[in-house]
């Protein structure tokens, strides 16, 4: 390589890195484990980074951009969701921006799928009991009994890749679907999990045969034991159907009050003041939460009112992180890699230098001709 290419990581991305300098990359990481204050990535910017590694936690937009013109060739993103990135300024100052999907897809549908679970057979609860010597005796129902989770039925709301991973996991404890999406339903993957479903039952492997099926939202809800989100976050303005706050007073109220939440995707998707106010008032049955609308979890937020800790589990945005999906450094199963590859693509050009080939680039509406 002739050009050697200088980085701003704003985090450590593992072995990736070492693999980037091994490349002859000059990569300057920031040393703290949390976020870096956006003066700090508008500094580094501003002395001429080709490109930038970030997190779902730093804000990058016009200032960021102006910041490194005529310097600044790439955004890479550790993370799918890129709710971060205004993607809008992004294609303004034409640079390109990459995420991390799909492998973490498996990894983030068997969180929540373990959320839900743990959630409703009251696990958090249950070790308590043992922990704290409450656990005096055997008893039918004493002193709290849980939910099951195999058999019921189940609303998907954002049915791409995760969601349809989340499905999979689902499918394999007998229980049945609804699924909504407006932009896009997948009713090649219906037919498949029918396929695998009717083959359960033909096979003895369950008595009734479970179902899914696509319907709209406000059924979704109704309908369903559990909840489970799997949406980007779309604010107003960016989206014909945003998902800022789709679970609000009012489609809250509309869920079963045996019913339980769960959220994995972003955590303004949810209004948090309504969440626990269903809780407090048994509107619902539960929520379990990976993802908050400020993170990390203030100390004053309302989720965290002890009266509603039973049924309320809080997990640290902790969904994708397991060590192959967040720090292998092959592109095809690590965040890390990816991450790297996507940035590489990009500074060095490949694809014949066409962005709007390079697989994990996201603003590629910005370079078509
Ligand atoms: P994806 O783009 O493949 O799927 C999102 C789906 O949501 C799409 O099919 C889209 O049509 C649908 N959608 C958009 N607006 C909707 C609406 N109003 N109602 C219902 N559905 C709607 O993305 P993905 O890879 O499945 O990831 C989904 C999101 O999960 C990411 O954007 C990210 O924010 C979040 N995520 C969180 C973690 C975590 O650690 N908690 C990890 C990975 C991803």
């Amino acid at each position: 390589m002739d050009k050697k290419f200088r980085v701003f990581a704003t985090c450590d991305i593992g072995e990736a890195t070492e693999l980037l300098r091994k490349r002859g990359y000059e990569v300057e990481v920031y040393p703290r484990p949390e976020a870096p204050p956006k003066s700090l990535i508008i500094e580094k910017t501003k002395s001429g980074v080709d490109g930038l590694i970030t997190t779902l936690r730093d804000p990058i937009d016009a200032e960021v951009f102006e910041a490194g013109k005529g310097t600044l060739k790439v955004v890479a993103q550790i993370a799918v969701g890129f709710d971060n990135i205004n993607r809008a300024d992004a294609n303004r100052y034409r640079i390109p921006f990459t995420h991390t999907a799909d492998v973490l897809t498996e990894a983030t549908a068997e969180f929540a799928f373990f959320m839900m679970g743990t959630l409703a057979r009251k696990m958090w609860s249950a070790e308590r009991l043992t922990r704290e010597n409450q656990w005096g005796f055997w008893h039918p129902y004493l002193p709290f009994l849980g939910d099951e989770v195999t058999g019921k039925t189940v609303a998907v709301i954002g049915t791409g890749r995760i969601g349809l991973a989340f499905i999979k996991k689902c499918t394999g404890f007998d229980m049945n679907v609804l699924c909504y999406d407006p932009a896009y339903e997948n009713h090649a993957f219906v037919k498949a999990v029918e396929e695998i479903n009717e083959l359960r039952q033909a096979r003895g492997m369950t008595k009734e045969k479970a179902w899914l099926k696509y319907v709209p939202f406000e059924e979704a809800l109704k309908d369903a034991d559990f909840v489970s989100v799997h949406v980007p976050l779309l604010r107003t303005g960016e989206t014909a159907t945003p998902t800022y706050h789709l679970f609000n007073e009012r489609t809250l109220r509309l869920m079963r009050p045996t019913a339980y939440l769960v959220n994995t995707s972003r955590g303004p998707v949810v209004d948090e003041a309504a969440l626990a106010k269903a809780l407090r008032e048994n509107w619902i049955a539960g929520a379990a939460l990976d993802v908050y609308e400020k993170e990390p979890l203030p100390m004053d937020s309302p989720l965290r009112d002890p009266a509603i800790a039973d049924r309320c589990r809080l997990m640290p945005h902790f969904a994708s992180a397991a060590r192959i999906t967040r720090l292998s450094i092959d592109p095809d199963k690590g965040m890390a890699g990816r991450c790297a590859q996507g940035l590489i693509d990009v500074l060095e050009g490949n694809y014949g230098g066409d962005v709007t080939k390079m697989p994990y680039v996201v603003n590629k509406e910005a370079f078509g001709k």
